[in-house]
């Protein structure tokens, strides 16, 4: 399974790289057909599961892809295809010479991203608590049963003991229904769960972990996952195939999926109840970090304005504060943005501005309404 996982992931890589220069072209019948072959031929992987090591599969994958596009059709097919499929060539030989599973390092990459997101801020992330983290990867050949438009779904245990704090990631993918979506908001999927709840706090042993229809751990921090997830792919070079989940060739693809997933998150769901508490969440989370840019004391700094709001939300992540208080606090940023900004939310955020005083904005926002 795990063959049909790399196959796919890299090859989609490149497909949507191409994507848009074979259709101009005309030749988006074709680029179907290679995308088509390519399920066909890794779902058969899942199916009969052939042994042999993952190089052999990845080479023999490029070569029916190939063969699949043969002859082409005339010259102008050849001239958009054949840059297409050397492409694909060279990213499947890179990725057979792969050490690690790539998926394995795509989370120890994220887990490490997530904290230096907490680090930047002046949070002094204790090291046992990146090591105390495991992860798990799963497979099923059915379709992965989620709210999400995905094929993968990543949750996070907290097994903190006495004498310390620990955590645990499942990861559960179907790799016969591994699409593009899925491949490519792995990264944003991934920092959900590390950003949210990995490094949630407070940090010692005993935290408790947040309900799955929290406000503020599945809406406000998964809008500071998604800003990181953004953040990230901005920061990327682009163009060279890396035969990683991560450094893609056109990073626009990942933002794209971080947007789409992030947004299916907080959009009605008939099974998922949870969806409204999640879009307070995100919504409470974008007023307030609107607001801030719109404070004398941030008007016209942009980057410094979401540098701050980032910090307020990781500081409130790992605060002394319960679950249930971090809610309240969305509750109530979410009643002050509602409609229009209530002049007490603007005076408290002003004066934690002035003083860094996390404990009293919490307190002084939740009593704007009690
Ligand atoms: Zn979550």
């Amino acid at each position: 399974m795990q063959k049909a996982v790399w196959g796919r992931a890299f090859v989609y890589q490149m497909l949507d790289l191409h994507q848009l220069t074979v259709e101009a072209a005309g030749y988006g019948l074709l680029w179907n057909e290679v995308r088509g072959r390519l399920q066909a031929l890794t779902a058969r992987q899942v199916e009969f599961d052939p042994a042999g090591p993952v190089s052999g599969f990845l080479t023999t994958l490029a070569e029916d892809l190939r063969s699949s596009m043969m002859p082409f059709p005339d010259g102008g097919a050849e001239k958009v295809c054949s840059p297409m499929l050397d492409d694909i060539e060279r990213l499947l030989a890179d990725a057979g010479r792969l050490r690690n599973d790539p998926l394995q390092t795509l989370f120890t990459d994220t887990l490490r991203a997530a904290a230096g997101a907490y680090r930047a801020c002046g949070l002094p992330l204790p090291d046992d608590m990146v090591t105390a983290v495991e992860v798990s990867f799963d497979h099923q050949s059915a379709p992965v049963d989620s709210a999400l438009p995905i094929q993968v779904i990543a949750t996070t245990r907290l097994g903190d003991t006495p004498s310390g704090v620990s955590a645990h990631v499942d990861i559960v993918v179907s790799p016969t229904y591994l699409d593009e979506l899925t491949v490519f908001a792995l990264p944003y999927v991934l920092l959900h769960e590390c950003v949210c709840h990995v490094f949630q706090g407070p940090w010692g042993p005993g935290r408790i972990q947040a309900d799955a229809d929290s406000r503020f751990a599945e809406g406000w921090m998964d809008h500071i996952a998604y800003t990181v997830a953004c953040d990230q792919a901005r920061a990327l070079a682009g163009g060279k195939p890396a035969s990683s989940l991560s450094a893609v060739p056109r990073p626009g693809a990942l933002r794209e999926a971080a947007d789409q997933v992030h947004r299916a998150r907080h959009q009605p769901h008939p099974r998922d109840r949870a969806w409204a508490a999640r879009a307070m969440g995100v919504r409470a989370a974008r007023n307030l970090a609107e607001l801030m840019t719109r404070l004398p004391e941030l008007a016209g700094r942009p980057v410094e304005a979401a540098a701050a709001f980032r910090r307020l939300s990781l500081r409130l992540n790992v605060s002394e504060f319960s679950n249930t208080q971090r809610d309240l606090f969305v509750a109530a940023v979410h009643k002050a943005t509602l409609a229009r900004t209530e002049h007490g939310l603007v005076v408290q955020l002003r004066r934690y501005l002035e003083r860094d005083d996390l404990v009293h904005l919490v307190e002084g926002t939740v009593k704007l309404f009690t």
